[in-house]
C-alpha cells in the first residue's frame, strides 16, 4: 500500500547517543538495540472507520522519535506498520453511513496519511493493508489447525436470532502456551503481566468474545472468521471463504517483513491486551520464536481531563485542527510536551503554549548567526539528545531549549543557531 512522503531529516555531523526505552512487558528501561547496527520496528496501525484522533497522533509520533533516536545513533531501521482495512468496525461504520467500506476506508486511509504527513511522521519501509495479507495468513492459520494449537468451532444461533456458520477458527491459547512459564516461552500474560482476573473484562471490552458458544476457552481469539451473507469474503483454502481476525493479521505482517523477533512492537496502552499478547502468542505457536524482543507503549489522551472516545463524542481530530488553521509543528510539540508514557489531556491551553513556544524558537533558531562560540549551542544540542536518550524524554528537552531560548533572548550567547534549529528538525521533528 502507498505509503505518505518522507520528511527532511537533516544530517547531523555526529553520532547520536543510544536510547534507552521503558519496556513495558519487563517493567525496565533497557537500551534498545544492543549489539547491533540495526533496529526494526512494528508500530500498529489504525482500522480507517474515522480520522486520526489526538490519542492516535501521540502514539505515532512517540515511536517517531524512536525511529529518529534511532537515525541519529547510526542504525540502519526497518519500518513496519499495517492498516486494517478490513474488520467489524469498519464495515459497521460503512453501514451506517451508507458508504461502501472500500471506500470508507481509503478516504480514512488518506486522511491519516495526509495527518501523518503534516506531523512530520517518517513514513514506514512497508506499509500494508490487512486485505494485502489474506494470502500469507491463510497458511499459517492451516498450520496452526494441523498442529493442534488453533481448532473449528462449531455454527451458533446468537441473541439476536442471528445464525452464524460453521467454521471460525481460533487460537487455542491453552494449547499453545508454555505452562512452565519460561521467560523465552509464550504464555498468557507474556506480554501484558495481566492476571486473568485483569484480562477478563478487558478481553470483552476490545473486541474479543469471551462468551461465543463452541470455544473451548473463553480468552481464545479470533484466527479466521467464516464468511456470513452481506460481509466481503477471500478464499481461505482449507479454512473456506472467509476474513481474517485482527491479531494474526500483525503477527503474519511483521514476520514476513521483518522476521522474529524484531527490535520493537509498539502501540498504545490498549493494545497490550489482548492485541500484542495474543499477537506474541500466535507468533510462538508457529514459529518458536519471540514476535518481538521489546514491547513499548504509550499512555492515553483525553479532552480536557475526560476520557477521550467515539461514544462520547469528544474527539479530538487531527484534520479538524488543521482545517482550523492550526500550525502543525504546533500540535507536534504539544504533544511532545507531555511524556509518551503519562496519560494527558488535549487542552486549548496547551495548544497556545506550543503556538507561544514556536514563535519564541523560530524568532531565536532562524536569526542571522551573531557570534563564533558554539559552547552555549553545543549544550543544549547534547541535552536534547540526552534527553531523548533517555525512555525519550521529549518534555525534558523543550525545557533544555526554552532555556537556551531565553538565555539568547536575554542577550546570552546563542553559539550555532542554525545548528540547533537542525537538531530541532532531525531528533523532534518539528519544522522552524
Ligand atoms: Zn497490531
Amino acid at each position: 500500500m502507498r505509503t505518505w512522503s518522507a520528511p527532511h531529516i537533516p544530517d547531523l555531523q555526529t553520532a547520536g547517543p543510544v536510547p534507552s526505552v521503558f519496556d513495558s512487558r519487563l517493567h525496565e528501561i533497557v537500551k534498545l538495540p544492543e549489539d547491533r547496527e540495526s533496529a526494526s520496528l512494528y508500530v500498529c496501525g489504525i482500522t480507517p472507520y474515522d480520522a486520526t484522533h489526538m490519542g492516535h497522533a501521540a502514539t505515532y509520533v512517540t515511536f517517531d522519535l524512536l525511529n529518529r533516536a534511532w537515525i541519529d545513533a547510526g542504525y540502519d531501521v526497518s519500518f513496519v506498520q499495517n492498516v486494517t482495512d478490513v474488520d467489524d468496525p469498519l464495515l459497521e461504520r460503512a453501514e451506517q453511513t451508507g458508504v461502501s467500506w472500500e471506500a470508507l476506508a481509503e478516504e480514512q486511509t488518506d486522511l491519516f496519511r495526509s495527518d501523518m504527513e503534516a506531523l512530520n511522521v517518517i513514513p514506514p519501509n512497508h506499509y500494508i493493508g490487512a486485505t494485502e495479507s489474506v494470502d500469507w495468513i491463510v497458511p499459517w492459520v492451516e498450520r496452526m489447525i494441523e498442529d493442534g494449537l488453533a481448532y473449528r468451532a462449531s455454527g451458533y444461533t446468537d441473541d439476536d436470532g442471528v445464525e452464524h456458520p460453521d467454521g471460525d477458527v481460533y487460537f487455542d491459547v491453552r494449547a499453545a502456551a508454555d505452562t512452565e512459564h519460561e521467560p523465552a516461552r509464550w504464555y498468557l500474560g507474556y506480554v501484558s503481566n495481566y492476571s486473568e482476573r485483569e484480562m477478563g473484562p478487558l478481553f470483552a471490552e476490545r473486541g474479543g468474545d469471551p462468551e461465543r458458544p463452541g470455544k473451548k476457552d473463553p480468552f481464545d481469539a479470533l484466527l479466521w472468521r467464516a464468511h456470513r451473507e452481506g460481509e466481503p469474503s477471500w478464499d481461505g483454502g482449507s479454512l473456506g471463504p472467509g476474513r481474517p481476525g485482527w491479531h494474526i493479521e500483525c503477527t503474519v505482517i511483521a514476520e514476513r517483513f521483518l522476521g522474529m523477533p524484531y527490535t520493537v512492537q509498539g502501540g498504545g496502552n490498549d493494545l497490550r491486551f489482548p492485541h500484542h499478547e495474543m499477537g506474541a502468542g500466535h507468533a510462538y505457536a508457529m514459529s518458536k520464536n519471540r514476535m518481538a524482543e521489546h514491547y513499548v507503549h504509550t499512555g492515553m489522551v483525553g479532552l480536557d481531563g475526560e476520557k477521550m472516545s467515539k461514544s462520547k463524542g469528544n474527539l479530538v481530530l487531527v484534520s479538524r485542527l488543521r482545517e482550523r488553521g492550526v500550525d502543525p509543528s504546533a500540535i507536534r510539540l504539544a504533544i511532545l510536551a507531555n511524556h509518551y508514557r503519562t496519560d494527558w489531556s488535549w487542552t486549548q491551553e496547551l495548544l497556545d503554549e506550543s503556538e507561544a513556544r514556536i514563535q519564541a524558537w523560530r524568532r531565536v533558531m532562524t536569526a542571522d548567526p551573531t557570534d563564533d562560540d558554539t559552547r552555549s549551542s553545543d549544550a543544549v544540542i547534547t541535552a536534547v539528545r540526552q534527553a531523548l536518550a533517555q525512555d525519550l524524554d521529549a518534555p525534558k528537552a523543550l525545557h533544555a531549549l526554552d532555556e537556551w531560548v531565553s538565555q539568547v533572548e536575554a542577550g546570552g550567547p546563542a553559539g550555532d543557531r542554525r545548528e540547533v534549529a537542525r537538531v530541532v528538525e532531525a531528533r523532534l521533528g518539528v519544522t522552524l
